[in-house]
């Protein structure tokens, strides 16, 4: 499950991001609400772009590995570790200069993902070459 990055409000967990883990009470909706009119205003392009690098089902080297179309699953950039969406968004030292911009992080956790802007990770997939 490493690709799942799903917890990303904007992307089918909206609900659940509604309430707060612990307690079950209702959260300030208002960040999701911000995400959902982001997501909304995204074209085709950056839709499948934005989903696929926070769900793994991208051009990311692992997934494509997986059903035999692609040899290696390493990292186009770095080759020290298998591509997935959180090697690209969070490890990969290749990455990080890039990251640095978009985010503003050289290097981030996967829970970190979840407060980045979708424009943010639209333009951090647009600089590396991904889309
Ligand atoms: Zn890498």
């Amino acid at each position: 499950m490493k690709d799942l990055l799903v917890n990303q409000p904007a992307l089918g967990t909206m609900a659940r991001s509604w309430r707060h883990p612990k307690t079950g009470s209702r959260t300030n909706s208002e960040p999701c609400l911000g995400a959902r009119a982001r997501f909304l205003s995204f074209n085709r392009t950056q839709s499948r772009a934005v989903t696929g690098l926070l769900t793994g089902h991208y051009t990311l080297r692992r997934h494509l590995h997986l059903p035999g179309l692609m040899d290696s699953p390493l990292c186009r950039r770095c080759r020290a570790e298998e591509e997935t969406s959180t090697h690209i968004l969070c490890e990969c030292e290749a990455l990080a200069s890039l990251r640095h911009a978009y985010p503003g992080s050289f290097f981030l956790e996967p829970e970190d993902i979840k407060s980045i802007s979708l424009g943010v990770i639209w333009n951090f997939s647009k600089v590396t070459g991904l889309p």
